[in-house]
């Protein structure tokens, strides 16, 4: 947290009620307690932490209130009741909800914090981005960002309590897979800037439909902080419904069309980065971005956008984009066990990034292209996985390997060259045999997939 809190303040925040032990009744003091951070797990308590008990379908937080106190917490919040005795060892704050008051103080602590705050959400890039637009960032300010993947209503929360005096700027992912679900993060994130990367339909079962995808990401744009910017993709199709619902606040639009604010001219993505001639402000520079991958290039524009908002020079920008490291699972490189390449996409998949993979993949001389299926398609799943396969063999991918019983289409439309596979063991076992140095070899799939085995496999010794 960025400063100390009182247990008074604290009362203030989550208005709350201090439960009173037999000694303390009718006592109308509040004990004299400083709360230096917060946590809600108990074994990860540090000493003058405030402890709040989450409960999940598997534990009750409630159950480790004892546990914290012997780790340190000098306080706990509690939303039920519990064992009379443990109010005599530290103070507990009674509220309606703990997940809600874990949000009002991660709200108080923003609040408390000055420097530059940016929100990213959207179907597909939102942790590419935040990686980028941290490292943007760092050419000027010590820079916090959300840790991993934690973008939900308890990991954005305790990106915002995690904020620290030293920290001058904070990128905030926000991840949904509701409606509404952006609201409540982005309520107490309050950033400067927000961004949208994209609208696709991914996990619809908690949307509805894609209208409701769109929905929720644009609930972002509602609480931008008067004054500061909504940057959104120029290229989506629906940039006119999330520009419309942030006419309150000032736009940058960014893509690779003519009318976006801030654009990409001369595009080039081969397997060693992307060059790209960037329009900023009325001029045009040349950047070489160290992310493959025509997708890592609209994410360099997005947060290109979003620091020239935030004042930060062209220098600076593509100073912070060359410096980009990547994010593992995201075509990062790695090496096989007998001195492959291999290109580790195996976090996610749908079509457009299959393609935009498979555009990287292409420039190899000797490619591979390792595949699981692609999961929430919808009606037209076969079709669009017999479309990867005509695609790969378009762009003169040498081999394909597929498994899963949605990629056989997938290996029957590229043709001659490819292969199906009923399992990963002996799609690794063929790959082992038949590739060595100066192959490359692309791994991707969903996640549900899960083609990051593939890519364990081929790195160890079997
Ligand atoms: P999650 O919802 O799991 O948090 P995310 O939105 O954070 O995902 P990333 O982890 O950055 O997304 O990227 C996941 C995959 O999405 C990447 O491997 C890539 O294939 C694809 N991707 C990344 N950026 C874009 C983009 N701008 N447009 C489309 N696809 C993208
Ligand atoms: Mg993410």
């Amino acid at each position: 947290m960025l400063s100390n809190v009182s247990l008074l303040q604290l009362l203030n925040i989550v208005h709350g009620q201090l439960q009173l032990t037999i000694e303390t009744q009718g006592a109308d003091n509040v004990p004299d307690v400083v709360i230096r951070g917060v946590s809600t797990d108990s074994r990860k308590i540090s000493a003058g932490d405030l402890y709040v008990p989450l409960s999940g379908e598997r534990f009750n937080g409630h159950h480790f209130i004892t546990q914290a106190a012997e780790q340190g917490a000098v306080a706990a919040l509690i939303d039920q009741d519990v064992d009379a005795g443990l109010a005599a060892r530290l103070p507990l704050i009674r509220v309606t909800d703990c997940l809600i008051a874990l949000g009002q103080i991660a709200g108080w602590n923003r609040s408390q914090f000055h420097g530059p705050v940016v929100a990213v959400t959207g179907s597909a890039g939102k942790t590419s981005v935040k990686q980028l637009m941290s490292s943007v960032l760092a050419q000027r300010y010590c820079t916090w960002m959300t840790q991993g993947n934690l973008n939900n209503h308890i990991g954005a929360p305790l990106t915002l309590l995690a904020l620290a005096p030293e920290h001058e700027a904070a990128v905030i992912e926000l991840g949904a897979s509701g409606a509404g679900e952006i609201a409540y993060t982005a309520q107490w994130v309050k950033p400067q800037v927000g961004i949208i990367t994209n609208a696709a339909e991914a996990h619809l079962e908690g949307f509805g439909s894609l209208n409701g995808v769109v929905q929720t990401k644009g609930e972002l744009l509602d609480f931008i902080q008067p004054g500061g910017y909504a940057v959104l993709n120029a290229d989506d199709d629906f940039y006119g419904v999330w520009a419309e619902r942030s006419a309150a606040v000032k736009q940058l639009s960014f893509g690779f069309s003519a009318a976006a604010d801030v654009r990409a001219s001369s595009l080039q993505c081969d397997l060693e980065g992307s060059h790209f001639v960037l329009h900023l402000d009325g001029e045009a520079d040349t950047v070489r971005l160290p992310l493959l991958g025509e997708h890592n290039v609209r994410n360099a524009l997005a947060v290109t956008a979003a620091a020239y908002a935030l004042g930060l020079s062209a220098a600076e920008i593509i100073q912070g984009l060359q410096q980009a490291t990547t994010v593992s699972g995201r075509l990062h490189w790695l090496e096989g066990q007998s001195g492959q390449r291999i290109l580790n996409d195996a976090y996610n998949a749908n079509p457009a990034s299959v393609k935009a993979a498979i555009n990287v993949l292409k420039h190899a001389p000797r490619s591979w292209l390792v595949l699981g299926d692609m999961a929430e398609l919808g009606e037209n799943e076969l079709g669009a996985h017999a479309d990867i396969g005509r695609y790969a063999h378009d762009q003169g991918i040498q081999h394909l390997l597929a498994t899963g019983e949605r990629s056989r289409k997938t290996t029957e439309a590229f043709g001659a060259g490819a292969h199906w596979f009923a399992t990963k063991q002996e799609l690794v076992r063929y790959l082992q045999q038949q590739t060595g140095n100066q192959d490359v070899i692309l791994v991707k799939g969903s996640r549900s997939a899960g083609m990051d085995q593939v890519v364990q496999a081929l790195q160890m010794n079997t």
